[in-house]
């Protein structure tokens, strides 16, 4: 068997925030374990991650981080830009696509030049010549996509259910072969089955599909006893060989890494942010986030504000940057909102250190629009979640906590908004429908202390799942000896030859 330190795990993470995240915490899961971990990615983006992996490699960890150089402006995307997040608009998917297409030259070299050789790639779902570099290396090549085994099982249903031509127009339907009743309708699905909005980019998706089909694996961000019965469902799709490794935020231990995890933020003891949730009462701060890309339009945003203002709790809105802001800043100033709810609500500018926010002992509650990852980040903290899904598989993602998991209320989204579109769509969500289900959820009484309880003991279960002996513990052994016994077969054979 190939000592640990001499198995190198190459990580490529799509170049996008919330990509990112999960996989540099993967990165540092993994090396815990004893084994090298190469990370590719670009300097701009190396940056985000740099001081907390820096820390692990002086702490013993073997990670290493190969940059390799973006040609974004040769496939067209906005110069100085190396990371989707920040591409104005958000319109350059499909440059974005071709400029990812062109890193695979120069990985390919690295890899050639790699010590120790490279034993698999854990490839971001999104980046689809991990494919043929696979191939080229004889290494496996496990994808990540980002997703809970809960909503693969939907996608794959759904799938089949489209191929069939077989998913109604209006109306809800209920997604076969799924153990419970999950029901939807088709305004809720992801853009492969519900082609809303402008910018869709049906031939790179397609891509993407295939090349998670043909993977040797998949790595989840999640954990076996949130979703046994999906889980044991989606393994049967890659011949068992379905690692459920989370809640990959877990593994921050250092307070300096939950805070720098994604981006530059700050939370020291002199922090405002941190006197804030220390002067609050345990449990009862609302925190509003969509994540490192929804945008409301500033219709949407002032139901937003007005029903968390009138819900009586206090609360922490973190308010994008940048373009298409200047409406929502003026209409916070002109309302004079921050400064009537100055003594129970705080606005964060930019980048919140969202999962030392989620696990400060004063926050009740957790807005969020369903991302995976501010979910998992959630279901960890042990609060109950608000959902607010905007698009992708959000949806899918809030009918798993609302109506399997039993730890959220939704505000009562009904469609899709396409990201980068969303001035295009109406309204769909009114300050009274904030105000309500921010009540129904905060109550420590009737629904809500159910649903409270509920979440709180997944909390707790969460916690086990990383621990020694959990269950992720153990998926991650089992990851590592996957690709060792690989290794093993494949000197074998080629001894035969
Ligand atoms: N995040 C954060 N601070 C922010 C916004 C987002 O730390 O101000 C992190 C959040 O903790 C999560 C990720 O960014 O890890 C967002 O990922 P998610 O899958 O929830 O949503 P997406 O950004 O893909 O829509």
């Amino acid at each position: 068997m190939t000592k640990l330190a001499e198995l190198n795990f190459v990580v490529i993470p799509l170049l996008s925030t919330s990509h990112l995240i999960p996989l540099a915490d993967m990165a540092k899961l993994l090396a815990m374990q004893g084994v090298t971990v190469t990370l590719l990615t670009t300097a701009l983006n190396a940056a985000r991650f740099t001081a907390a992996i820096d820390r692990a490699i002086r702490s013993g960890l073997l990670i290493q981080v190969v940059e390799l150089e973006f040609k974004g402006k040769e496939a067209g995307f906005p110069e100085g830009c190396e990371n989707h997040n920040d591409a104005p608009g958000l319109n350059y998917r499909r440059q974005f696509f071709a400029a990812i297409d062109m890193l695979q030259e120069e990985a390919e070299k690295a890899l050639e030049e790699m010590k120790p050789k490279p034993s698999c790639i854990i490839s971001d779902a999104f980046v689809t010549w991990t494919v043929d570099t696979a191939d080229k290396f004889q290494i496996p090549r496990i994808v990540f996509d980002g997703m809970s085994c809960f909503t693969q099982m939907c996608r794959h249903n759904l799938h089949i259910l489209n191929d069939q031509k077989k998913i109604p127009e209006s109306g809800t339907f209920v997604i076969p072969d799924l153990p419970g009743r999950i029901e939807v309708t088709k305004t809720q699905l992801p853009s492969h089955f519900n082609p809303v909005g402008t910018v869709y980019i049906q031939d790179i998706r397609d891509r993407i599909r295939a090349a998670e089909k043909s993977a040797y694996g998949v790595v989840i961000n999640s954990f076996e006893e949130l979703e046994q019965r999906y889980v044991d469902k989606f393994r049967k799709l890659y011949d068992n060989r379905v690692w459920c490794i989370g809640p990959l935020s877990l593994c921050n231990n250092d307070d300096l890494d939950k805070v720098q995890r994604g981006n530059k933020a700050l939370f020291d003891k002199e922090s405002s942010l941190k006197k804030w949730l220390d002067s609050r009462q345990a449990e009862t701060v609302v925190y509003a986030c969509f994540g490192s890309l929804g945008r409301l339009t500033v219709v949407q945003f002032v139901e937003l504000a007005l029903g968390l203002e009138a819900s009586g709790y206090p609360f922490i809105l973190v308010i994008k940057t940048g373009e298409g802001q200047a409406p929502i800043e003026e209409w916070i100033s002109k309302n004079g909102f921050e400064e009537r709810t100055k003594e129970r609500g705080l606005l964060i500018r930019g980048w919140s250190p969202q999962v030392v926010i989620l696990s400060h002992p004063a926050v009740g509650g957790f807005l969020t629009h369903c991302g995976w990852n501010s979910t998992v980040e959630g279901i960890s903290a042990g609060v109950p979640l608000i959902t607010w899904p905007l698009f992708a598989e959000q949806f899918l993602n809030e009918k798993f906590l609302v109506q399997v998991l039993k730890i959220a209320a939704g505000v009562g989204c009904k469609s899709i908004v396409p990201l980068g579109e969303e001035e295009k769509f109406e309204v769909q969500v009114s300050s009274n429908a904030v105000t309500e289900v921010i009540i129904k959820v905060m109550d420590k009484e009737k629904e809500g202390n159910k649903i409270r309880k509920r979440a709180r003991e997944l909390g707790e279960m969460a916690k086990r799942a990383v621990d020694g002996g959990g269950s992720s513990h153990l998926n991650v052994t089992l990851l590592i000896k996957e690709i060792q016994e690989f290794q093993l077969n494949q000197s074998d054979k080629n001894a035969l030859v």
